[in-house]
């Protein structure tokens, strides 16, 4: 049989001294119940990421890595933020599989005993999704749903409703790390690796303690991050602009040259004055929008994002037996 794969959770913590030791209470209590059912090895681990917090925060992930060694801390030298600190801990985490969470534990992590078990039947993107926004403001829940909306409608393929509370294989994570753009939205690009993906619903309650901190200007901050990291679309509508400015100057143009020559009723200087500025600028928008397009293609190859992931194969090396056609089935393993 199988060993049981090795489970890492990952912990973004920003001043969260007032939760931590319940979030640590906890989450220790449920990794030990998934040891003790034999779904995951003895060896899986909490690892916080302190994100350059300024409170208490690191001095209790140093505390609690000392009595327990189940426990390991990554402590940026500031804060960069939720999504930087959730990629320290996913890169720096051991493990067959990676669940992230947040501190607060407004995410459900009863659902990480059903991500683990869909891993073990070989799915390797779990994502978690909240059953209903009940518990968030109105406020939150409607600036939430418009920022859906306004993605899905700008082509970025995200999922509703799911925060960064989500389980990826090793392999996953390994591919993850091709991705180096420094404008974050994992949230985006965790789908764009493809892969075996699932969902598991679960209901957020209220953060148990201390106060969000995700301040508006955070969130304002992260949808302009997703939005002009996965959509050319705002810079295409400049084209369009411009070509719609162009053609209707070409309508007017049409009537107020015939209303110059033939109406005998035009304003003198009307026609020479307005018509070329419409014109101009016309033409001026919609070079902005060409120019648009030759950065949007520049910045997807600044970008450098891989362009495929392999999944798996099949027939190669038939000659080197080492590389065993067993490579698949130790997505659960450690190598
Ligand atoms: N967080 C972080 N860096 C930041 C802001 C937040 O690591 O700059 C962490 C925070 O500690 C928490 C998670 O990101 O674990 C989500 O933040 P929060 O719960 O405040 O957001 P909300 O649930 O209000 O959207
Ligand atoms: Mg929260």
């Amino acid at each position: 049989m199988k060993s049981a794969p090795t489970l890492a959770i990952v912990i973004p913590c920003y001043n969260e001294e007032e939760v931590l030791p319940e979030t640590r209470r906890r989450v220790s209590g449920l990794l030990d119940g998934l040891v003790a059912t034999g779904k995951i090895s003895g060896d899986s681990a909490i690892y916080f990421v302190d994100d350059g917090s300024r409170d208490r925060t690191w001095p209790l992930i140093e505390q609690f890595a000392s009595e327990d060694r189940h426990v390991s801390g990554i402590k940026l030298s500031r804060n960069r933020g939720h999504q930087n600190a959730l990629l320290a801990g996913l890169f720096s985490a051991e493990g067959d599989a990676i669940v992230s969470v947040d501190a607060d534990l407004q995410d459900d992590i009863g659902a990480i005993g059903e991500m683990v078990d869909r891993f073990l039947a070989g799915v390797e993107i779990v994502y978690g999704v909240r059953r209903t926004r009940d518990t968030d403001s109105p406020f939150k829940r409607t600036t939430a749903e418009l920022f859906y909306r306004l993605i899905g409608a700008l082509g970025a393929d995200s999922i509703r409703n799911h925060a960064d509370y989500r389980l990826m294989s090793r392999r996953a994570v390994e591919n993850l790390k091709q991705y180096r753009e420094v404008n974050l939205y994992l949230r985006g690009i965790v789908p764009l690796l493809g892969f075996r993906s699932e969902i598991v619903h679960y209901d957020r309650s209220l953060r148990f303690a201390g106060e969000s901190k995700y301040p508006l200007r955070k969130m304002i901050a992260l949808a302009l991050d997703a939005i002009t990291s996965f959509s050319l679309v705002p810079l295409r509508l400049i084209t369009f602009i411009g070509l719609a400015v162009f053609v209707g100057t070409m309508l007017v143009s049409v009537w107020a040259l015939w209303a110059r020559f033939f109406s005998g009723n035009a304003i003198p200087g009307w026609t020479s004055v307005v018509l070329p500025i419409y014109f101009l600028g016309g033409i001026q928008i919609f070079c902005i929008g060409m120019l648009g397009e030759y950065l949007g293609k520049t910045y997807a190859e600044v970008k450098g994002r891989p362009r495929f992931v392999v999944e798996r194969t099949v027939g190669f090396a038939r000659a080197a037996p080492a590389m065993t056609a067993d490579d698949d089935a130790t997505i659960h393993t450690r190598a």
